[in-house]
């Protein structure tokens, strides 16, 4: 009986009404729903005990609300049955009634992925919310081989639907109207769509040719007055849209600001196997003493972005909120993306996993090499840049220009170019902005020229119509 009163997972009489089973079957349902799992809240106060931070204090409401779905549970505890099992507990679909006989992938001349019935059968059924088993066994590998978490132990991965799916469940279990969020400036838009409905206070910190800079960092918010900040949200390598790589040095500087004011940072690093340096940068993962960090990574950039799929590591107690999250929500990551994504890495091994992810940075770092060749030549004197270290952006201040929106989004398709406006990636977007976004991901090569000859008459027009104004 005091199974039934201790646990917190759900009340027997919630699961008799649901499955309409009698109170023995029912004792057994919340034993093994015990058994199973890593950490319900009541687990998240052990934990609190044993460990510096307090995961708990970090969660809104829904954060704390959220209740593991037994229906998902079963789905996990399926994956690891014994053999011989009788499964009647959840609604899988026949696979027998699904229309796909056998799928063959070319990855290229030499080599094919063939999908055999166990993997097509997976390919096609629901998984755990954690990730298909085979390919969560094959991340951890990943992780521990280029990030080497120091609390690996108290880590959790889980594979989410590409990055973006899992930065939105994080923020949903833990902003709360009003709160104080520290962020690049300038920083990835799409966060700030995510967070704009919470109403955030940001503070936000501006970016030198490396990235955050500490001492901003630190005046921020030693001179914030309000609610104490919960979040510090960077996209450290290749940042989007200022290309910045943050070395290690600062990110150990930034590390320690954020251990003494308690900050979580929320590490999210889409474009981490993109950068053109010599060395793969540490990341603050790699850092993470404490288990302050959050870390988001993507294959939407290296492997194929429509195959949405992407993976979040971080301490145990934040994984298993966010897998209850995602319980709710999408279930989980495609099954046929994540059976490609394994096949993809187990038939290259860590080895074929680096040669083809120096492939790409080889790829990106020559069209980025040409793009600023061609800015170098037309837009010297109106508007100035760093060098992106990594990712698919260069981002550009206007000289002369103060605001760059309507020159972009009401002149820019005249002189037929299409960039974006640098107001889009700042926390104020009421105010004026001189700087502009430019990918070199997709423009062809042959393309690159055309383009900056077209941005520099936009530039020269727009100067001209605001001294006309002034
Ligand atoms: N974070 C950053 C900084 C990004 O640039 C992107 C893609 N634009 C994402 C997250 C989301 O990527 P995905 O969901 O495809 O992994």
């Amino acid at each position: 009986m005091s199974l039934i009163k201790t646990t917190s997972i759900r009340s027997l009489r919630e699961i008799i009404l649901d499955y309409n089973c009698n109170k023995i079957a029912c004792v057994k349902i919340l034993k093994v729903q015990q058994f199973n799992m890593f950490s319900t809240s009541s687990d998240l106060k052990t934990s609190s005990q044993t460990k510096t931070i307090d995961y708990q204090s970090y969660l809104n409401t829904v954060g704390k609300l959220r209740k593991p779905s037994l229906i998902r549970e079963m789905t996990k505890m399926l994956a690891t049955a014994p053999p011989g099992t009788i499964f009647m507990a959840g609604g899988l679909p026949n696979p027998a009634l699904f229309p796909f006989q056998s799928l063959t992938v070319e990855l290229d001349s030499k080599t094919k992925l063939n999908l055999d019935q166990t993997a097509l059968r997976a390919a096609l059924q629901y998984q755990p919310t954690s990730g298909y088993p085979p390919l969560h066994a094959e991340l951890k590998k990943l992780v521990q081989h280029f990030f080497n978490p120091p609390k690996m132990s108290d880590s959790e991965l889980i594979v989410t639907v590409g990055s973006q799916n899992a930065l939105c469940s994080v923020l949903e279990m833990i902003l709360e109207p009003g709160d104080a969020v520290v962020v690049p400036m300038p920083v990835y838009s799409s966060v700030l769509s995510l967070m704009d409905p919470h109403r955030p206070q940001y503070l936000g910190v501006p970016e030198d040719a490396d990235g955050m800079q500490p001492h901003l960092l630190k005046e921020v918010l030693n001179n914030w007055k309000g609610k104490t900040p919960k979040l510090l949200y960077v996209n450290p390598t290749g940042s989007n849209p200022s290309g910045v790589v943050i070395p290690s040095e600062r990110k150990r500087q930034i590390y320690e600001i954020a251990r003494q004011h308690n900050l979580l940072i929320l590490e999210d690093d889409p474009y981490y196997f993109l950068h053109f340096l010599d060395k793969d940068p540490e990341t603050f993962l790699s850092l993470d003493v404490d288990g302050r960090v959050l870390r988001f990574d993507s294959f939407s950039k290296v492997l194929s972005s429509g195959l949405r799929v992407g993976f979040a590591t971080g301490p145990k107690e934040l994984i298993r909120v966010l897998e209850l999250s995602l319980q709710a929500s999408v279930l989980h990551a495609s099954s046929l993306s994540q059976v490609l994504v394994h096949g993809i890495l187990k038939s290259w091994g860590i080895h074929g996993f680096v040669n083809h992810t120096t492939k790409v940075k080889q790829f990106y770092k020559r069209r980025r090499d040409l793009m600023v060749a061609s800015v170098e030549k037309h837009l010297k004197g109106l508007a100035e840049w760093n060098l992106p270290q990594g990712g698919m952006f260069l981002w550009m201040r206007m000289l002369h220009v103060e605001d760059t929106y309507e020159m972009v989004m009401e002149r820019g398709i005249g002189e037929k170019i299409m960039l974006l406006p640098g107001r889009e990636f700042m926390a104020r977007r009421e105010d004026h902005c001189p700087y502009l976004r430019a990918a070199f991901s997709v423009i062809p090569e042959d393309e690159m020229d055309e383009g900056m000859e077209r941005l520099k008459a936009l530039i020269k027009r727009e100067e001209g119509l605001q001294r006309r104004k002034q």
